[in-house]
């Protein structure tokens, strides 16, 4: 299968665009003759350009208002296709891409359309080029590509052949099925885009909020499916207009989509095995068991005041590691690790960011394999030298450069804490319950939340769970939470757009999507509060007004409601369940933990409560900030 890409879906000028799609692997290009008038090359200087960086140019679009005319019009557009046909040639590309008219004098009629084309596909003959039409959703007479495909059937000319494009089928509703009765030698070419699910005008909707499969709410795999059943083999281009992504890097872009498509395609083999598709094998998307640890960059007085809050936690010291300043705190199935080296990649990201999260390790079914997916679908492989007693343990760079490790339970992987790490006497903390990560949250930029989600849910077992809109006091964050099969992993991408909620003003002191909380489970949230006060835990204080409200939102019990208030727990509800939690006061500039209890089947996160939660940080932050007297 050969890997296509708009570029009108890509910012900056032509050579960067290029740069980009080449770096991101596709191996060539749909060209938009805007993107290259600007450019100071003649259209063969333009074309060898894009040769040079190993891209071909398959199709040359668009060409608009060509069928239906009559008299000086139709003559005038014969004209146009003659010219574009010589630029064509001069560009070294075969093919030119024609969209349904909708000018307004365009006549229709099946019959008058094919008799258009098959006289063009003559013209096309003599340049030893070939047109492929496509219905357009706001087609004047032409919006289906059921009917496109009527005229291209009536043409009846090898140089006319049919163009699909997953938005104009889907977003009209049309049963991609019926791709599967069009002889896939009469395709000349396949435009694929997502789209969110939004009641709009279709021609706004599609220059606007197309994005990349995988991304959006369209059947663009079923679309896909169809396709590959005609027995279709050339190129799978990716066409999408979207605001977001004109302002985003054309490097995130193009990987996001390079990214897509891939997965797209291996979901296409697997789901329909009879059906050959031209595509190098990968492992199946991998499941995910848990996060086997997380591990924090940080260095001196910042170390102890974590350490002391891991130790407050529950959190007992486990163990050092053999060969490098880094310890091992350990709760039941909880793993943090605080390193504190200066040389490796803790040492840079501590540079950069202060105590953070550096490395998320994720216990995975296969370690090897889900290496193996990443790097299929463009994820840069990561290693540092190993230090003695070191083992190798599968990683790759995660979108904005964080680090994630991969162990399974099959390896010596599963060894990695006998092995690496000497373990210590002197621990008496008490264990606080807390038995598992129950998620991670990731902060963001909302433009990026996008990528993450396609990262995540490309590579593991995860599902979406719907949006959900977090109120911050002084803006909105749109949560989106990625869950596991089994709920063993979840991770929620918070995406900030207003600097000043608590998401975007930690998002501003660090780049990337840092982690900000880590959120554990505990059995029993009550006796867990009551172990961690002992432990001289200070859980973050809510105020006395949230559970007046409390009350009067829900029916609860008097004496729950006492011990909640005592202990600073929030609370919500839902259909299937409870759910207790409460948080830790913010530290290393904005980060924090949480604590919290699911009853029955609760599947949220509590984003009722957020708003009382950020006031609370938001007041104590501003406390802390002020100066000492
Ligand atoms: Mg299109
Ligand atoms: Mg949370």
């Amino acid at each position: 299968m050969k890997t296509s890409i708009a570029t009108v879906s890509l910012s900056g000028n032509f050579r960067e665009k290029l740069d980009a799609i080449a770096a991101a692997g596709f191996d060539g290009i749909e060209i938009f003759e805007q993107d290259f008038i600007a450019d100071e090359g003649s259209p063969r200087d333009v074309g060898a350009m894009i040769r040079d960086h190993g891209l071909e140019i398959f199709l040359f679009q668009p060409f608009r208002d060509f069928e239906g005319l009559t008299g000086g019009l139709r003559a005038k557009a014969f004209d146009r296709a003659r010219r574009k046909f010589d630029l064509m040639q001069e560009l070294g590309c075969d093919l030119m891409l024609i969209c349904s008219s909708i000018h307004p004098d365009s006549l229709g009629g099946i019959d008058r359309a094919a008799e258009d084309f098959r006289e063009l596909g003559e013209l096309a003959a003599q340049r030893d080029v070939r047109v492929g039409y496509e219905a357009l959703a706001w087609g004047r007479h032409v919006n289906d590509h059921r009917d496109a495909w009527e005229i291209v059937r009536r043409a009846d000319h090898p140089r006319i052949g049919l163009i699909l494009d997953s938005f104009h089928t889907l977003a009209r509703e049309i049963d991609p099925d019926t791709i599967r009765s069009i002889p896939g030698d009469r395709i000349f070419f396949v435009q694929l885009a997502d789209a969110p699910l939004i009641q709009m005008d279709l021609l706004y909707w599609s220059r606007h909020f197309r994005n990349m499969p995988g991304e959006g709410d369209l059947a663009v795999t079923d679309f896909m499916r169809a396709v590959a059943a005609s027995g279709y083999s050339g190129p799978v281009s990716l066409e999408i207009f979207n605001d977001q992504f004109r302002g985003g890097s054309p490097q995130g872009v193009a990987k996001d989509g390079y990214r897509s498509l891939i997965h797209l395609m291996d979901e296409v083999r697997r789901s329909q095995p009879e059906v050959p598709v031209d595509l190098p094998f990968m492992p199946a998307r991998v499941a995910v068991e848990g996060a086997s640890f997380i591990e924090f960059a940080s260095r001196g007085h910042e170390t102890r005041t974590l350490e002391s809050l891991l130790g407050s936690l529950g959190f007992k010291k486990a163990g050092h590691h053999v060969s490098k300043d880094v310890s091992l705190w350990q709760q039941n199935e909880i793993r943090i690790v605080v390193n504190q080296e200066r040389g490796d990649f803790a040492g840079t990201a501590y540079n950069v960011h202060g105590t953070s999260v550096c490395d998320i390790g994720i216990t995975v079914a296969s370690a090897s394999d889900t290496f193996e997916r990443a790097t299929a679908l463009g994820a840069k492989p990561f290693s540092q030298p190993l230090g003695p007693g070191q083992l190798s343990i599968p990683a790759i760079r995660g979108l904005g450069g964080s680090i994630l490790h991969f162990l399974d339970g099959s390896s010596e992987l599963s060894k990695v804490w006998e092995v690496e790490f000497r373990g210590e006497e002197s621990c008496d903390t008490g264990d606080a319950g807390l038995t598992r990560i129950d998620h991670i949250a990731q902060t963001m930029l909302y433009e990026e939340m996008l990528s993450w989600s396609l990262f995540y849910t490309s590579l593991f077992r995860m599902r979406k769970a719907p949006m959900v809109d977090v109120i911050d006091p002084d803006g909105l964050v749109r949560s989106q939470a990625l869950e596991a099969e089994n709920d063993a992993f979840r991770i929620t991408l918070n995406g900030a757009e207003a600097h000043r909620t608590l998401a975007g003003t930690f998002l501003a002191d660090s780049f990337g999507a840092p982690v900000q909380h880590i959120a554990f489970a505990t059995a029993d949230i009550f006796e867990t509060a009551r172990l961690l006060e002992a432990l001289g835990f200070a859980p973050l204080k809510i105020s006395s007004n949230y559970y007046d409200d409390l009350a009067s939102r829900f029916e609860i019990d008097e004496e729950l409601l006492s011990a909640m208030r005592q202990a600073n727990i929030l609370y919500d509800r839902d259909a299937s369940g409870e759910f207790f939690q409460l948080y830790s006061e913010p530290f290393a500039g904005g980060m924090f933990f949480e604590v919290l209890e699911r009853r029955g089947g609760y599947r949220g996160y509590g984003a009722a409560n957020a708003p009382f939660r950020i006031a609370a940080q938001k007041r104590l932050l501003r406390t802390l900030e002020m100066p000492a007297a």
